[in-house]
């Protein structure tokens, strides 16, 4: 059985993101790199955030799902560099976000990247387009999102952090 890196690919858009089930781990950039030798697969992954507890459930999904398909042999490999960047998400994927509820992540700007000075320029409520938001919390339901609040449609809302 031959199989080719794209058919893999596609395997692994069953694989979703834990923390964000409307995107799957190959449009979230998660996926680095696919190697097929034979029936051996070796697969490159980055976290999305160091602090994300989710790599190892996503590293037993690639692992449960390739199984289904009939792989015995996978190694799985994190790579941690270069970083994971939220600009690796395409403008589709943002969309996506945003149509789930999520504001997604603005660009980076030409600004190295703080993480303790770290301050979301302007977000915009997902439901309304609003830019009259605040911050809530640092941190919402996860480490890699901040809770918002939308003062002209009065929602709360989760931002997908850039980094
Ligand atoms: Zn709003």
């Amino acid at each position: 059985m031959t199989v080719s890196k794209e058919k893999i690919l596609e395997y692994l858009t069953e694989v979703k993101d834990p923390e964000i089930p409307v995107l799957d781990i190959v449009e979230m950039g998660i996926v680095r790199d696919i190697v097929v030798h034979n029936e051996t697969l070796k697969i490159d992954i980055t976290p999305t955030y160091s602090g994300c507890p989710a790599m190892k459930l996503i590293e037993d999904q690639i692992i449960a799902e390739l199984h289904k398909k009939g792989f015995d042999d996978i190694t799985i490999n994190t790579v941690m560099s270069p970083a994971w960047t939220t600009d690796w998400m395409s403008e589709k994927t943002k969309q996506k976000l945003k149509s789930y509820g999520i504001a997604p992540p603005g660009r980076l700007s030409d600004d190295e990247f703080d993480p303790l000075n770290y301050v979301d320029k302007e977000v915009d409520c997902p439901f309304c387009e609003s830019n009259e938001t605040e911050l809530k919390s640092e941190f919402g339901s996860t480490a890699c999102k901040s809770l918002y609040y939308c003062n002209n449609c009065c929602q709360p809302f989760e931002h997908f952090k850039c980094h």
